[in-house]
């Protein structure tokens, strides 16, 4: 029986009109950062990433998880923090967290436990290269107990505070030979995971 509503033909054009509605609505929902107008300054950014991280180590040590969140800055100008996301290399997009409403000022995650196969002390370069494609900051807190701050504008990498600053793992053993220095570009960050030579 192929009359009335139900025709397969029918069933096709409706599912292809829901399916366009549903893009539409997705596409209304994304909105770029530059519809939000910021008022935090960097430093309060900052301070709220260290806090929020200094907070998640021991939880990431225990799991040995990554653990991100996007830092975001609500209409009555106050800092929040989406759910967090836990995982194995866990990713915080921040294309996947813009909603109406709330304004992203940076991407911020853990680094998981002390691992001596992995230069966990800095940004890996896919961290610097996902901040700088969304175009929003990044925080990210080591095993050692350092944070980093990846500016996404200039391009570049540097220590928020060193060694300990925040909770440190207590498997974590320092690399002498690996110090990382305060401050990376992307090329040197690549000069630093080609160099094979100065691993502990
Ligand atoms: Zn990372």
């Amino acid at each position: 029986m192929n009359t009335g509503l139900f025709t397969t033909r029918n069933i096709f054009i409706f599912c292809i009109v829901l399916w366009g509605f549903i893009v539409v609505r997705a596409m209304m929902n994304t909105k770029g950062t530059e519809d939000f107008v910021t008022t935090v300054s960097s430093s309060e950014v900052t301070a709220y990433a260290k806090a929020q991280l200094g907070a998640l180590q021991e939880r990431s040590f225990a799991e040995d998880q990554e653990i991100c969140a996007v830092i975001f800055e609500n209409s009555d100008g106050e800092l929040g923090s989406t759910p967090l996301i836990s995982g194995e290399m866990a990713s915080c997009d921040i294309r996947f967290f813009d909603e109406p409403g709330m304004g992203p000022v940076a991407s911020m995650h853990t680094h998981g436990a002390y691992n001596s196969q992995y230069d966990s002390e800095v940004p890996s370069m896919l961290d610097m290269q996902s901040d700088i494609a969304s175009g929003v900051d990044g925080y990210v807190s080591t095993p050692g107990g350092r944070l980093w701050r990846i500016d996404a504008e200039e391009r570049f990498t540097e220590q928020v505070c060193g060694e300990n600053c925040l909770a440190q793992d207590p498997a974590y053993r320092p690399c002498e030979s690996d110090e990382p220095k305060s401050r990376y570009s992307l090329d040197e960050l690549q000069a630093r995971m080609d160099d094979s030579s100065i691993r502990c």
